[in-house]
């Protein structure tokens, strides 16, 4: 069966505010956008004032997704925030630092529905279930706890979380409770075909020449249980790629065979590097992560690094090879 209810808490907060701030974390990947506009969507036929918030502009895969182009994004907060809002509510983000707008975190109660390890517990109410696959299926068991049936909106909405959270129903989190929400998410009108569209069937072309721009990178180690890549700004700037394009592409350095551990090194805008770690089973490369100020799950982790960006691969490379024990 599936997790824990909602706890009563949460649901009394839900009832008894009028008008929610939702946010999620920087860099938003499906699980934070399909649970916040699914959740905004729930609120509103509650009779709720919602309105989405983010940091960071939507990465383009999830453009489709019905209220995509309603997300208020930048560093200013939308209209009438924070006066006419009664809580903010935080999807699916460890901690404050990495919603990108924890200036204006304190001006409401925060509300914390997560399932990463570590979360921080930072809000009046806190819901964090790190055995939750998505964090879209923690929003499903909400509507339950509120009794409510979805919107067929809604439903897709939160069934592309489970499924850019399980990498399509591949990783160890793709567990009973995953394929049971996912279940009821289709009977309730997701709609699985066109999810996939989306995600799989819609690229710029930018993102399949950024793809061949990365792979051109890449370089195994250990005898081939680690792979590494690189994304340069001269790399997106050549394929005609926005910054959000490279969602995804750490999945091909861990589709080669006989690796454990792959790392992607990405070069912001500000000339910062974001790496993103990825490996299977028993190999921890949140630890890693963690280590240097970043976090995340087991098996998907990140941080952020200065420097040169060869320096940060091999560095990168020697912290995976001592993961790997
Ligand atoms: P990605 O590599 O796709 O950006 O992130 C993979 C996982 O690691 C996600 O669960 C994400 O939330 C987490 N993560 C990535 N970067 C950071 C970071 O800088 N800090 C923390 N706390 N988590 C991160
Ligand atoms: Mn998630």
């Amino acid at each position: 069966m599936g997790g824990m209810k909602a706890p009563e808490d949460l649901l009394r907060k839900i009832r008894q505010g009028n008008r929610f701030l939702l946010t999620s974390h920087v860099n938003p990947d499906g699980d934070a956008i399909g649970s916040e506009l699914g959740l905004a969507r729930l609120l509103r036929r509650l009779g709720k004032g919602a309105v989405v918030w983010n940091h960071d502009a939507t990465p383009t895969l999830y453009r489709p997704l019905p209220g995509s182009e309603r997300i208020h994004v930048g560093e200013e907060p939308p209209a009438g925030f924070p006066d006419q809002f009664d809580a903010i509510i935080v999807l699916e983000c460890p901690s404050p630092d990495r919603t990108g707008i924890e200036a204006h975190l304190d001006q409401r109660p925060v509300i914390n529905i997560d399932h990463h390890l570590g979360n921080q517990c930072y809000g009046v109410v806190n819901w964090v279930d790190s055995a939750a696959p998505a964090v879209g299926e923690m929003v499903y068991r909400l509507a339950q706890g509120l009794k409510m049936s979805l919107e067929p909106e809604v439903a897709s909405c939160l069934y592309l979380t489970l499924v850019t959270d399980t990498g399509g129903f591949r990783f160890s989190n793709a567990t009973p409770a995953a394929f049971e929400a996912a279940a009821a998410l289709v009977r309730e009108g997701a709609h699985p075909e066109q999810v996939s569209q989306w995600l799989y069937e819609s690229q710029p072309l930018g993102v399949i020449r950024l793809l061949c721009e990365m792979l051109q990178t890449l370089q195994l180690h250990e005898g081939g249980r680690i792979a590494t890549g690189r994304l340069t700004r001269d790399m997106f700037a050549r394929a005609g790629a926005a910054p959000g394009d490279s969602e995804g592409l750490i999945d091909h350095l861990r589709s080669i065979a006989g690796v454990d551990a792959v790392a992607l090194i990405r070069e912001r805008e500000d000339g910062s590097h974001k790496v993103s770690l990825r490996s299977r089973g028993e190999v921890d490369v949140e630890k890693i992560a963690r280590h240097h100020g970043g976090g995340g799950h087991r098996n998907a982790a990140g941080f952020t690094l200065e420097g040169d960006g060869e320096d940060i691969r091999r560095q990168v490379a020697a912290a995976l090879r001592a993961a790997l024990g």
